[in-house]
C-alpha cells in the first residue's frame, strides 16, 4: 500500500506545515513564534516487543508527539497502520492542536501511532501490542497531561487495554484516555461522535448555500467508524448515500443505500464488494463520482494534483484527517467546489472526548440530551467561526480554520510566556 507521500508527491507533514505557514504569514506572527508553534514540544519513539501468538518475538515501533499544550493537556488518538511513522504523526498531532483551539476545547494536540499490520494480528496479539506500547509512553501520558484516544484501526477495546494497563501503575484513572467502554466509564454518544460532527458539518454547509441535506447525494471514502457513522447520520437526516468503499474497493447504488443494512454486513465482517445488488467500482471511480457531497474518510493525502480535476461533487467534507493535499485547494475553490477543512468537519470526535473526560473527572455521567446538545452547539459555533471568517474574502474554509486555531495557540503560549 503505497504512503501518502507516494500517492500524492508531499508528505503529510509538508502539507500540514504548508497549511500552517499560508495562515501564520496571513496572521504576521512572529518569525520566533511561528517556530515555537511549528515544533512538537516532545517527541518519543519506543520500541514495543511482542512475542506472536507463534512464539516468535517481533519488535515494533511506536510514537508519542505532543505538539503544543499552552491550551491544556495533549490530547489526540493512536493509530495502527503500517504507513504510520514519526513524520506522520508529527503532523497528525499538529492537526489536533488547531482542531482543538478551533473548537475550544481546553486540550493541546497530540498524537500517537504503532507501525504494524493490525489485520494480520489476532486480538491477544492486539492486546500484547497495545500493553506494552502503553508501558512504553507511561512516562508521558497522564490524566492531566496527555489522553489518547482511538484512530484509525484503534477503537473502544484498545482504549480499555490502554487505561487498564495505565492503572496498573497508578491506580483508578478513567480520564487517562477518551474513546472507552461505556461499561468502563465511556460516554455515551462518543463512538459516532466523529460521523455525527461530520453530518452537522454538511448540514451547515448547505444552509449557507440556501440548502438542506435532504434528497443530496453523498458519497463516502472509508467505512470504519467514522466513514459509517458518517453515512448513517446523512441517511437520517435525508440524504442519499449512493457510494461507499473499504479498502478493498467501492459499491455504487444511484438509488442510496440502506445504511443500515450496509452497517449490518459490514459487521459480519463482509467486504463492502460483496454487497449483493450494488455495482462494484473502484476508490478512484467513487472519487471521481459525481455527486453533491463528497466525504474522504480514509487514508491521507488520496486527493492531489493527479486526481484533484476528476472531483465531481459540489462539496467535499473531510472526515479523515489530511485527505486533500493543500496545493488543490485553490483549484477546488475557483471551480466553486467549497471544502470543509478536517480541523472542523472531524472535530466531533475529539469533542465528544472532551465530554467524556470532563465526566471522568467530575465522576458524574452526563445524559445522552446533553451531550448531543453540546457537540451541536459546539461544532455550529465553529462552523459559524470558520465560514464567516471566510465570508467575503478570498480565504478558503481551511485557511480560515488554520488561521482561527492558530491565533488561539499564539495567544495562550503568549499569555502563558515562552
Ligand atoms: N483520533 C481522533 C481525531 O483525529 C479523536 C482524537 C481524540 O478524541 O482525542 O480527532
Amino acid at each position: 500500500m503505497a504512503n501518502a507521500h507516494a500517492r500524492s508527491g508531499m508528505t503529510m507533514l509538508e502539507g500540514v506545515h504548508f497549511n500552517f505557514d499560508d495562515a501564520a504569514q496571513r496572521l504576521g506572527l512572529d518569525p520566533a513564534i511561528q517556530t515555537l508553534l511549528k515544533i512538537p514540544y516532545r517527541q518519543v519513539q519506543v520500541e514495543v516487543p511482542i512475542y506472536r501468538d507463534n512464539g516468535q518475538l517481533e519488535v515494533y515501533r511506536g510514537y508519542r508527539v505532543q505538539h503544543d499544550g499552552a491550551r491544556g493537556p495533549y490530547k489526540g488518538g493512536i493509530r495502527y497502520h503500517p504507513e504510520a511513522n514519526m513524520e506522520e504523526v508529527q503532523a497528525l498531532a499538529s492537526i489536533m492542536t488547531w482542531k482543538t483551539a478551533l473548537v475550544n476545547l481546553p486540550f493541546g494536540g497530540a498524537k500517537g501511532g504503532v507501525t504494524c499490520n493490525p489485520r494480520e494480528l489476532s486480538q491477544a496479539e492486539l492486546e500484547r501490542l497495545t500493553r506494552t506500547f502503553t508501558q512504553r509512553i507511561d512516562l508521558i501520558i497522564g490524566v492531566y497531561n496527555d489522553i489518547p484516544a482511538p484512530d484509525m484501526n484503534t477503537n473502544a477495546q484498545t482504549m480499555a487495554w490502554m487505561m487498564d494497563e495505565y492503572e496498573r501503575r497508578h491506580g483508578y484513572s478513567p480520564g487517562i484516555v477518551t474513546g472507552k467502554p461505556i461499561d468502563l466509564g465511556g460516554s455515551k454518544c462518543r463512538e459516532q461522535a466523529t460521523g455525527q460532527g461530520v453530518a452537522i458539518c454538511s448540514r451547515e454547509a448547505m444552509k449557507r448555500l440556501g440548502e438542506t441535506l435532504e434528497g443530496k447525494t453523498v458519497v463516502v471514502q472509508g467505512f470504519g467508524n467514522v466513514g459509517s457513522n458518517t453515512a448513517r447520520f446523512h441517511a437520517k437526516s435525508g440524504a442519499k448515500v449512493i457510494a461507499v468503499s473499504d479498502v478493498e474497493g467501492g459499491i455504487l447504488n444511484p438509488g442510496g443505500f440502506d445504511v443500515d443494512a450496509l452497517i449490518a454486513w459490514k459487521n459480519d465482517r463482509k467486504p463492502l464488494a460483496d454487497y449483493p445488488g450494488a455495482k462494484r467500482i473502484t476508490n478512484d471511480e467513487l472519487l471521481a463520482m459525481s455527486c453533491d457531497i463528497l466525504i474522504p474518510c480514509a487514508l491521507g493525502h488520496v486527493i492531489h494534483e493527479g486526481n484533484a480535476s476528476s472531483v465531481n461533487a459540489k462539496m467535499i467534507v473531510e472526515g479523515a484527517n489530511a485527505p486533500l493535499i493543500p496545493t488543490v485547494d485553490k483549484g477546488l475553490k475557483e471551480r466553486g467546489i467549497l471544502v470543509v477543512p478536517d480541523v472542523l468537519a472531524n472535530a466531533g470526535g475529539v469533542t465528544v472526548s472532551y465530554f467524556e473526560w470532563a465526566q471522568n473527572v467530575q465522576q458524574h455521567a452526563w445524559t445522552e440530551a446533553q451531550i448531543e446538545a453540546e457537540l451541536e452547539s459546539i461544532m455550529c459555533e465553529a462552523f459559524g467561526n470558520v465560514y464567516n471568517r471566510a465570508a467575503g474574502s478570498d480565504l478558503t474554509l481551511r485557511q480560515s480554520a488554520y488561521m482561527i486555531g492558530i491565533e488561539r495557540v499564539a495567544r495562550a503560549r503568549q499569555l502563558r510566556g515562552i
